[in-house]
C-alpha cells in the first residue's frame, strides 16, 4: 500500500491552519532533543515563530541508552508543550514509546514519532495505524529501506495512511561520529513509495558542527523535510546536547536550507 507501484501521487499529511508537509513543501521541525521546563518550551518557540518554523519536536518520554539518565517529564511536560505551542500556532511532533501511551497522549499531539528503537515494535505500529493520528516513523538503529518500508506498511494497513519516513542514520563501525546518515536512502526511498521522507541530521552525524552541512545536502537529496535539534543552550540540554545547535546556528541554517531548497 505504501509503495509507488500502487500509488503514483505523493502522499501529502495535512496538520491544519495551512501546514501540510510532503512534496512541494520543505518541511521544518525543529526543537529540544528533550522537554525539559516552561522556560525552555517558551524560549524554543519564540525561535521558532521568529523563523517561521511551523513544527516543534520535543520528546517526553525518552528511549535512553542508560536507565539512570533524564527519561523525560512524561505526560505533565507534554500538557505544557502543548499549551504554549497552541498560544502561538505552533504543532507538536513527540515520540510515543508504547501502546499504552497513545491514549493519554493522542489530545496534545500533531504527529507521533516512532523512534529508531521501535521502529519495529509491531504492537505499537499496528495501535498507530488505528489512531488517525500522523506519524513519523524513523529507521532502525540497523534498519534496512526494506525493514522501514515494512515497518510503514503495518500502520497503514491498519487504516492510517499518514506517515512520513524519517531517515536518523545507521549504525556502522566508523566512530568519529555518532551514525552513519544514509542519504543514499532518500532518493531511494522517494522512488519506492509515495510516502514523505525526512532526514533528522542531528541523530544522523551526531556532531553539532556538521548538522548543517547534513541538512543542506539533505534537501538536495530531495528530502521533503528535516526534524533536528536546537536548544537555547546546547551545552546545558538535559539530552543529546553535542549535537544540538544553538539558535543562531539554528537560524543559520534555517536560512541556508530555504536557499538551497529554492535551487532544487
Ligand atoms: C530523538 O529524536 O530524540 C531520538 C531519540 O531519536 P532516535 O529514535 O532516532 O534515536
Ligand atoms: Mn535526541
Amino acid at each position: 500500500l505504501i509503495s509507488r507501484k500502487w500509488k503514483v501521487e505523493p502522499t501529502r499529511i495535512d496538520l491544519g491552519d495551512g501546514v501540510i508537509i510532503g512534496e512541494g513543501q520543505f518541511s521544518i521541525m525543529a526543537g529540544p532533543c528533550s522537554i525539559e521546563s516552561e522556560k525552555q518550551i517558551e524560549l524554543v518557540v519564540q525561535h521558532l515563530v521568529e523563523n517561521n518554523v511551523k513544527i516543534m519536536r520535543g520528546g517526553v518520554f525518552k528511549p535512553r541508552s542508560s536507565p539512570y539518565a533524564f527519561r523525560g517529564l512524561g505526560l505533565e511536560g507534554l500538557q505544557l508543550f502543548h499549551r504554549i505551542c497552541r498560544e502561538h500556532g505552533i504543532k507538536i511532533i513527540t515520540e510515543v514509546m508504547q501502546v499504552s501511551q497513545i491514549e493519554d497522549m493522542i489530545d496534545y499531539v500533531d504527529v507521533f514519532q516512532v523512534g529508531a528503537r521501535n521502529s519495529q515494535n509491531f504492537n505499537l505500529l499496528d495501535a498507530l495505524g488505528e489512531a488517525q493520528k500522523p506519524v513519523l516513523l524513523k529507521r532502525g538503529i540497523s534498519g534496512t529501506i526494506e525493514e522501514l518500508l515494512q515497518a510503514a506498511e503495518y500502520i497503514f494497513s491498519n487504516g492510517n495512511e499518514k506517515i512520513m519516513l524519517c531517515e536518523r542514520g545507521i549504525r556502522g563501525y566508523e566512530n568519529a561520529y555518532r551514525n552513519i546518515l544514509d542519504l543514499n536512502a532518500v532518493p531511494v526511498l522517494k522512488a519506492k513509495t509515495h510516502l514523505p521522507v525526512i532526514v533528522d541530521p542531528s541523530h544522523g552525524i551526531g556532531l553539532r558542527d556538521y548538522v548543517e552541512e547534513m541538512s543542506l545536502a539533505a534537501v538536495m537529496a530531495g528530502a521533503d523535510g528535516v526534524i533536528y535539534e536546537t536548544h537555547q543552550k546546547p551545552e546545558e540540554a538535559y539530552s543529546d546536547g553535542q549535537q544540538t545547535l544553538n539558535f543562531k546556528e539554528s537560524e543559520r541554517m534555517i536560512r541556508r536550507m530555504r536557499q538551497t531548497y529554492s535551487l532544487r
